[in-house]
């Protein structure tokens, strides 16, 4: 939102009282917050106690991440979450459980709806959104640090919790 979408004057952008964001108009006083956009991760294990790793290649090498994807409107996360696992990965899983929300705070235009979910079958291989998928044990080393995935590999390291 660039403009007043009452009066038409552009917009400034500043934090608000409580220190977040927003943009205010400096004619009428008209205030807008950018909303989110709701992503959903997901912590694919396997009965061999592996973790499902997804690469692209505009990621920097050795950099991987777990199964992700932009929640479309209409469709519940774990929807998407378990539609996400079989597209990037080919196999089909289930949610073992819901592992929070979270804000990569790189990305704060994003929110997180995470998941951890478990392989039930289907073959392991690179979908059309990803150029490699592997399995490896839990290793946030391979992960950007900050990152969601990061945090869903590092929770799964605190709390071996893998059913
Ligand atoms: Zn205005």
């Amino acid at each position: 939102m660039t403009f007043c979408g009452q009066c038409g004057t552009a917009l400034e952008q500043r934090p608000d009282a409580t220190g977040h964001p927003h943009r205010r108009c400096p004619s009428c006083q008209w205030t807008w917050y950018d909303p989110p956009t709701p992503v959903t991760l997901v912590l694919v294990t396997t009965p061999e106690r592996q973790v499902v790793y997804c690469r692209k290649h505009s990621f920097a090498p050795g950099r991987w991440s777990v199964v992700s994807g932009f929640i479309p409107r209409g469709e519940p996360a774990e929807v998407t979450a378990l539609r996400e696992v079989r597209e990037e990965t080919g196999l089909d899983a289930e949610i073992v459980r819901f592992m929070g929300t979270h804000v990569y705070e790189q990305r704060p235009d994003q929110i997180v709806i995470a998941f951890h979910a478990r392989a039930t079958g289907g073959t392991l291989r690179a979908g059309d959104d990803v150029d490699e998928v592997e399995l490896g044990p839990p290793d946030v080393s391979r992960l950007r640090q900050g990152s969601t995935s990061f945090w869903l590999v590092q929770q799964l390291l605190v709390n071996p919790a893998w059913e």
